[in-house]
């Protein structure tokens, strides 16, 4: 079932990458919280190699059980006394909005000599609920963190507010999308390209059409979420 689900996910994102505005590059990463190392295994067999968390424990507790070519992403809200736990396993944090954390990164990266691939989280929306930094203060934060050592900033991530129709979410995509122009234009040390992490499984054609790289798709490939079955 996962295999079937993988392949019409695949077929869409390549439809959609093929009508879309801006014909760039778009990775599937398969949202595997909740799920179990079985599932993820099952997802793997099938060529997955990318692959969202959004809890470091239960993160950590997947990794040593899993091959060692899996590119893990930090999905999810992460606290400072956490990253040391993390530094050195995860292919990118998406999840960065802060100068706190993003020293508390550098710092940690430098212990363990190691370079650390970040997304910032804007929250594009406005929701008082989302994690992320205002639309407005995060080119502050960005040319703030570009000025760390050990941080490689790939790019920008928003999580869209739920709604019934995906069109609903088409302006917060072209938003992050025109964000990331306007922080290029600037010239940035160390900034040559931005990667969006945008879409999931409700939304992520219409966050494709809008210049999307990275998609987080979960329910679409395992199905709904237990959540009665974590830990
Ligand atoms: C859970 C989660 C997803 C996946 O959501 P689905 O609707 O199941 O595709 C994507 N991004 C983040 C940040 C998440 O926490």
């Amino acid at each position: 079932m996962i295999k079937d689900n993988l392949e019409l996910v695949q077929n869409n994102i390549k439809e959609a990458y093929l009508n879309s505005k801006h014909k760039q590059e778009v990775n599937l990463i398969a949202v595997s919280k909740t799920h179990s190392v079985n599932q993820i295994l099952e997802a793997y067999n099938c060529g997955i190699r990318d692959f969202g968390e959004n809890k470091v424990q239960e993160l950590l507790g997947k990794i040593d059980l899993l091959p060692s070519d899996i590119r893990w992403h930090l999905i999810g809200h992460l606290q400072t006394n956490k990253v040391k736990y993390i530094i050195d396993k995860v292919y990118l944090i998406h999840s960065v909005d802060s100068y706190k954390l993003a020293l508390e990164i550098d710092k940690q990266a430098k212990k363990k000599n190691v370079y650390s691939n970040i997304l910032i989280q804007v929250n594009i929306s406005g929701e008082e609920s989302k994690f992320g930094i205002e639309k407005d203060e995060a080119i502050e934060l960005v040319k703030k963190i570009s000025l760390l050592e050990n941080i490689k900033i790939k790019g920008l991530m928003t999580i869209a507010p739920a709604c019934e129709n995906p069109e609903n979410c088409r302006e917060i995509f072209s938003l992050l999308y025109n964000l990331s122009i306007d922080i290029l234009s600037l010239n940035i040390d160390n900034i040559n390209r931005l990667n969006l992490s945008m879409g999931m499984s409700n939304d992520y054609l219409v966050a494709i059409d809008e210049g999307a790289n990275f998609v987080r798709i979960g329910t679409d490939i395992f199905g709904k979420r237990d959540y009665k079955r974590e830990n």
